[in-house]
């Protein structure tokens, strides 16, 4: 980046948002037109040095980046103000949230956000102007970015939009179409509050048929959860976290997909070999973002992200453990992951 950059002082500002929620927002970003996708390449195929950005951002932020990002490069996204429109969706965003980029009917990346910033010089710097002398001055940082190769349709019909919408603008999902979002998206299972429970579950049940329909969906996905569910638990109120072997009441396990759910055929998706439990206390989130996945029936380490001390010693504990939901069933969705997480999106050309 270095030519782009000179040093020139200017004012920026940051706001980081408390959360309402713990729940994260899913931001859509489309990158279909021929400037977003060059903006694309830029700042999240390509790695930005922090230190390059030192003259455009206050102290106080200089500090943040320099925390968060402790490997010293970054990857950064921006919106144009739109009259305002865009203004009222950013500032929604908060450390945490999930974006997912959008491109010829397909998400291409994702990534979470660690902060945002206005700062219409440093998108200057990084970007140039759009039409009119706007720029995407509304930036949002983020790190773990990754490259996908998920179809949109799918999206689509999760979200109950018509199968063939594309992602038009920018958009800060919360609420219900967040929460359907993750789900869609593997982040998440769908809250238990969210639906009825049901009186009797029948554990022993076939798989739920999902012959697909718009309108259906969301009931389907709730049975093909309950029917992992039940043929992992088995109606036991406790189960041993299929990573660290620590045993929990089921409500602190998550139903994980060993495969992400977005990524599953509906085949896929109804097959009990494709789920295990995993612990809220660590053991998703590090399965979940990439930090460990399993080969040969173990736990090993995966990306090499920013870890704390804390991690590293949780890390230390789990890595070398056995997964007894490993089997000849099962490996084709662990050699998905291990996959899906190895190829980081630097070294992917996106299409
Ligand atoms: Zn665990």
């Amino acid at each position: 980046m270095g030519g782009l950059f000179s040093a020139e002082k200017t004012l920026t500002y940051t706001k980081q948002v408390p959360k309402a929620s713990q729940m994260p927002n899913v931001i859509l970003q489309p990158c279909g037109n021929p400037i977003a996708f060059r903006n694309l390449q830029r700042t999240i195929s390509s790695d930005i040095l922090i230190r390059d950005l030192r003259n455009f951002v206050s102290n106080p932020d200089w500090k943040k980046l320099k925390e968060i990002y402790t490997g010293g490069t970054c990857q950064i996204w921006g919106v144009e103000p739109k009259l305002g429109g865009n203004i009222k969706k950013w500032e929604k965003i908060a450390s945490g949230d999930l974006a997912y980029f959008a491109r010829k009917k397909k998400f291409v990346a994702s990534g979470t956000v660690t902060l945002r910033m206005h700062n219409r010089e440093l998108s200057l710097r990084l970007w140039g102007e759009g039409e009119a002398h706007s720029t995407w001055e509304y930036l949002y940082f983020l790190s773990d970015v990754q490259s996908m190769d998920a179809p949109l349709a799918d999206f689509n019909v999760a979200m109950g939009y018509g199968a063939a919408s594309p992602v038009r603008s920018f958009n800060v999902l919360d609420g219900v179409k967040g929460e359907l979002a993750l789900d869609y998206f593997g982040m998440k299972p769908l809250p238990e509050s969210y639906f009825p429970t049901e009186t009797t579950v029948s554990w022993e049940k076939v798989p739920p048929n999902l012959d697909r329909t718009d309108k259906e969906v969301i009931a389907t996905q709730r049975l093909e959860h309950n029917y992992l569910k039940n043929s992992i638990h088995k109606g036991k109120p406790f189960n041993i976290c299929a990573i660290c072997h620590r045993e929990f009441p089921v409500s602190f396990l998550v139903i994980a997909h060993i495969k992400r759910r977005s990524y599953c055929s509906d085949k896929d998706r109804v097959d009990k070999h494709v789920a295990m439990p995993l612990c809220n206390f660590g053991c998703d989130q590090l399965y979940e973002r990439g930090y460990i996945s399993i080969r040969g029936g173990t736990v090993v380490p995966l990306i090499r992200g920013p870890v704390s001390p804390p991690m590293q010693a949780y890390l230390d504990a789990v890595i070398g453990n056995e997964c007894r939901y490993y089997s000849e069933d099962s490996q084709s969705f662990f050699e998905w992951h291990w996959d899906f997480h190895e190829r980081r999106l630097k070294q992917i050309i996106i299409r």
